[in-house]
């Protein structure tokens, strides 16, 4: 557990989060910005953004890094991790990533949106034989099957952990690009994940080729589903429901950008980003009363 207590973690280092943590930054808040990959991998394979007010015929690399380098020069402190849950507590929000937790007295979500097709079974095992974290919940599968269905790379790192303590560890990468060979009782499989199927918890991994036998299935996505890592968050369809203010359902959350639904622009994501910092800010004022 890190002891510093953070004014504002900002879940995200899109354009929402990046701008939120700028505007904070500038009104003297102690921020942490989590991203756990490139600063908006999404936009950086814009080949040409022309609507970005004031910055034209700029590829969308190009803008993020105009966009990361004002935000970092104000020092906010980046986190390069995945963020897991966010837990309310008494007077502070608990943040888990993948390695350790954080305190903050508020949170904005700017996680963007990543569509998402849940498999079969997915939110009905969540708790219960499907985790998003293999260093949160990977004692519960000691000496036992699981499965890492990984969509980046950071998978791997994830399948080298779990093979520490399970039996066996099938690694199921879905991202392009170099994917590591079996080793010990690591096996990656080609395999197409289809289905998760169980009774009371999983008990098996269904494929396009073999179902594979197993205690476990950790889904590793570039973003996970908002409400699974803040449960009770209140949507509004898939995305996260805010007034004009960004505040969300839950005291102290408020949420920026894509998350919060179309248009899915940068100059929206920026403008929310500001808004929603901006409440946070009175948020913590009338809080520390
Ligand atoms: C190919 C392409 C071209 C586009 N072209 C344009 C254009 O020309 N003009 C325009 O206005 N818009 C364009 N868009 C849309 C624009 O990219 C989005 O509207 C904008 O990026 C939204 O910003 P955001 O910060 O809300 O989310 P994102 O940019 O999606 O950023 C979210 C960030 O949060 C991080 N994250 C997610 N979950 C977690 C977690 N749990 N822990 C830590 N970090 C996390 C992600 O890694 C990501 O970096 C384009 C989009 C694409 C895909």
């Amino acid at each position: 557990m890190n002891d510093k207590i953070f004014d504002i973690a900002v879940i995200g280092g899109g354009p929402a989060g990046l701008s939120a943590t700028l505007t904070g930054r500038i009104r003297n808040k102690q921020i942490a910005l989590f991203e756990h990959l490139e600063f908006s991998e999404k936009l950086q394979k814009a080949h040409l953004v022309d609507n970005y007010l004031g910055i034209p015929q700029v590829t969308g690399a190009g803008l993020m890094q105009h966009f990361s380098s004002h935000c970092l020069a104000h020092q906010p402190e980046l986190i390069k991790e995945k963020v897991t849950n966010v837990f309310p507590s008494e007077d502070t929000f608990i943040i888990v990533t993948s390695q350790t937790t954080y305190q903050a007295k508020a949170v904005i979500l700017a996680t963007g949106v990543v569509p998402t097709v849940l498999f079969a079974g997915e939110r009905e095992f969540l708790g219960r034989g499907v985790s998003y974290c293999a260093t949160c919940d990977g004692m519960f599968y000691k000496d036992k099957d699981v499965a890492v269905i990984s969509y980046t790379a950071e998978g791997e790192h994830e399948a080298s952990y779990l093979s520490e303590l399970c039996r066996t560890v099938y690694y199921l990468p879905r991202y392009k690009g170099t994917v590591p060979e079996s080793r010990g009782n690591i096996h990656v499989l080609s395999a197409i994940p289809k289905k998760i199927i169980g009774d009371t918890g999983v008990e098996k991994l269904a494929t396009d080729q073999d179902d594979l036998k197993v205690d476990g299935v950790f889904i590793l996505r570039q973003s996970d589903p908002v409400e699974n890592i803040l449960p009770g968050i209140e949507l509004n369809g898939e995305v996260i429901k805010v007034g004009r203010d960004m505040a969300t359902n839950i005291p102290g959350v408020f949420a920026a950008g894509d998350c919060t639904g179309q248009p899915w622009q940068i100059a929206k994501a920026v403008g929310e980003g500001v808004v929603a910092v901006l409440s946070a800010i009175q948020y913590l004022q009338e809080h520390s009363k």
